[in-house]
């Protein structure tokens, strides 16, 4: 979080650092690429609240980045800190996200200046449904328009009440549901949104674990998250999610990083038991026999395979880049790495798996709830009886033929059809893997050597196909 306006300053011109490097191998026009760089709209806004009996001005923020696809997308965040030029950097960010992973929206992103922890259910409840309502006013929110879901701060219970403002001020409209992404599954919402964001950074690691090319000069072997030493810096929806996967895959889970401190063991941390513990002493330390680490962001330093930012921006700097022993970056969080810290991890040979890539998960699976909300039927309602009878009758076929038989286990197995869970975290892996290997041929065509600036090209190159093809361009 943009902890003042200059943080917020330093986030978007990393961007667009990123931006402009990448650019430099684009074949596109050069109006072509302003216009992709350039944020299409920001829409600022103040609302009053009554907060117990006294009114308070709330101010809101939404910049959609980019409109060569409709909707755009992007989560709202709720923190005190919220500044036009961070909303404007992660907005950014989604356009290429959306590229990167064949999502097909432009960016966009919201911001409320609101604590989320100290305002009571009551006032969240409020604001989110006068902000709602102020974006409906304007036009700037819709299945067609722009779609907002969760980021830091917000979560399924925001959205429910974002999506019910919508249909009680639009009521009637078919689609009203598709208005927002992350609701909880009776509203709307989609199997396997919660943890999609967490779930695509395991996928996008494990891709680059059997990478052995990327990994060549890491000293990384295995090919497997199988005792892999990973460290996670926030234990939020993405840090959770993706710690949770990695150690499911065998991965060690030696250093957890919070707001609060952080604690560290060699022999690896039990993450939902760490999770559990949080919840109940209302903090990550004294965790059983783990080392508390008072400054929290010192963990980042400590040697691991892997080190997954997954809190906030701004986090691995020009101050601790050269402290860094990490192998890999996996970029859970939006912005982690600055441009002048990115520098320095290239040069000591840490790989870094970039936000726009690995965090993507997010964004495909609201694309899937989407789509949910336009047609209106659970994936997986239609077909999946059929597939199962026809599954039956290939096994049955088979066990006449071969004269032996299956244990009733074995079959439920392989005549199982899809539902809803096992199609989205399909969809998931498929659109992960797909994006992985696009961004390591763009960097083996263009002999890119980091994948940042590949993810950036391919995102631009992708856009700029549907800026040419109307033509208005030379
Ligand atoms: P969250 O609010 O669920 O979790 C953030 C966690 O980080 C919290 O546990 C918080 O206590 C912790 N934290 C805050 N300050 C910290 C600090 N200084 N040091 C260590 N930990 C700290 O948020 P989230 O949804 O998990 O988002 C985290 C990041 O991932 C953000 O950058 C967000 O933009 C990005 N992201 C989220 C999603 C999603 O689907 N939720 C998708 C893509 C990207």
């Amino acid at each position: 979080m943009a902890q003042n306006h200059n943080e917020g300053k330093k986030f978007l011109d990393s961007v667009h650092q990123y931006f402009d490097h990448a650019a430099s191998y684009s074949r596109l026009d050069s109006g072509i690429l302003a216009q992709i760089k350039a944020c299409n709209s920001v829409y600022k806004v103040s609302f009053p609240v009554e907060v117990d009996g006294k009114i308070e001005v709330i101010e809101g923020i939404r910049v959609q980045h980019s409109h060569h696809k409709l909707p755009s997308k992007g989560g709202i965040r709720y923190s005190l800190q919220v500044d036009e030029d961070e909303v404007k950097a992660l907005a950014t960010l989604m356009t290429f996200k959306c590229a990167v992973v064949d999502v097909p929206f432009g960016g966009a992103k919201g911001g409320v200046k609101i604590n989320p922890r100290t305002s009571s259910v009551k006032t969240l409840e409020k604001v989110t449904r006068r902000y709602a309502a102020e974006l409906i006013k304007k036009n700037l929110i819709g299945p067609g328009m722009d779609v907002p879901a969760p980021d830091y701060g917000t979560g399924s219970r925001e959205m429910a009440w974002i999506a019910d403002t919508y249909q009680a001020l639009k009521y009637g409209e078919t689609n009203g549901l598709g208005c927002v992404t992350g609701k909880p599954v009776g509203q709307g919402g989609i199997r396997g949104r919660a943890e999609a964001t967490g779930l695509g950074v395991y996928y996008g690691i494990r891709e680059a674990l059997g990478d052995t090319e990327l990994l060549k000069n890491t000293g990384i072997t295995g090919n497997t998250l199988q005792g892999k030493r990973i460290i996670v810096q926030g234990l939020g929806n993405v840090g959770y999610h993706a710690a949770y996967f990695c150690q499911q895959d065998g991965g060690l889970i030696i250093g957890i990083a919070e707001r609060e401190g952080g604690i560290y063991d060699p022999n690896g941390l039990d993450v939902q038991d760490v999770f559990k513990h949080r919840n109940e002493t209302g903090s990550i330390l004294n965790y059983k026999n783990a080392k508390n680490i008072e400054n929290s962001l010192l963990l980042l330093e400590e040697e691991c395979d892997i080190l997954i930012p997954a809190a906030l921006e701004n986090q691995i700097t020009q101050e601790n880049a050269a402290n860094i022993k990490a192998k890999i970056i996996a970029e859970g969080a939006n912005g982690p790495v600055t441009g002048d810290a990115e520098k320095i991890l290239l040069a000591n040979g840490i790989i870094l798996l970039p936000d726009l890539y690995l965090n993507a998960g997010g964004v495909t699976v609201s694309y899937f709830e989407w789509l949910k909300n336009l047609s209106n039927v659970r994936f997986g309602r239609m077909g999946k009886r059929a597939e199962e009878a026809s599954y039956k009758r290939l096994v049955n076929a088979i066990e006449s033929s071969s004269g032996k038989s299956l244990t009733a286990q074995e079959k439920a197995l392989l005549t199982q059809g899809s539902d809803e869970i096992k199609m989205v975290r399909s969809g998931l892996e498929d659109t992960m893997i797909n994006a992985y290997h696009e961004i390591r041929e763009v960097m083996k065509q263009k002999g890119i050597a980091d994948m940042r600036t590949a993810a950036f090209l391919s995102a631009i190159e992708k856009i700029g196909v549907s800026y040419e093809a109307l033509g208005i361009f030379p």
